[in-house]
């Protein structure tokens, strides 16, 4: 019972992992926000400059500079997460602490991993699959867009939320998109469904 219990704790936890990297993206590593400007500096201004356009792919030997995350990023995420782990076990009555722990160290895990294979051809087996190749054209279009398609690992904040794009175009580009749509409503019979 308490291994299902922790089973579903692991599930809801990553699912959770979504959300914050959503928001984390979104609000820290795109945007200047005390006292985590070297997030910003290191994910747009460094990042995204080097890895954009034709440059996604990074191409020689050696390790590419600037994919990976601090390793200070994941102890400083868990110890944040630890109150609220403990907190929520607390509140429910249900053994969920080491499910959360496992759910949250998983989910950054794979986020590292998948992103720097994104960024860094290795020929590895994950990179055969359709979903993997789904996920990196999905973080190609982040590069181009840097208001779409937050996540890297599991787009399901990107769906709910309203920021997937899986193509390029007018859609992909908030500023557009909005003169586009702002412009349709002005045409007369603008929105009617015809029938
Ligand atoms: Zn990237
Ligand atoms: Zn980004």
């Amino acid at each position: 019972m308490d291994l299902w219990t922790q089973a579903l704790a692991c599930l809801t936890w990553f699912l959770y992992g979504s959300f914050f990297e959503w928001v984390s993206h979104r609000y820290f590593m795109h945007e200047k926000r005390f006292p985590l400007y070297h997030v910003f500096h290191g994910h747009t201004m460094i990042h995204h400059q080097i890895y954009k356009g034709e440059n996604f792919l990074a191409r020689g030997p050696g390790r590419p500079p600037h994919v990976m995350l601090r390793l200070s990023s994941f102890p400083l995420i868990l110890l944040a997460h630890l109150p609220v782990f403990l907190l929520f076990q607390w509140l429910t009555g249900l053994p969920t602490l080491w499910g959360a722990v496992v759910g949250c160290t998983l989910y950054y895990v794979s986020y590292e991993y998948m992103h720097y294979l994104m960024h860094v051809p290795r020929g590895h087996f994950v990179e055969r699959f359709r979903w993997f190749r789904f996920l990196r054209e999905h973080h190609r279009l982040h590069h181009k867009y840097m208001l779409r398609n937050f996540n890297v690992l599991f787009p399901l904040a990107d769906v709910c939320l309203g920021t997937l794009v899986t193509a390029e175009g007018w859609r992909s580009k908030p500023a557009r998109r909005h003169r586009t749509l702002a412009a349709r409503k002005k045409r007369p019979g603008a929105g009617r469904t015809p029938g």
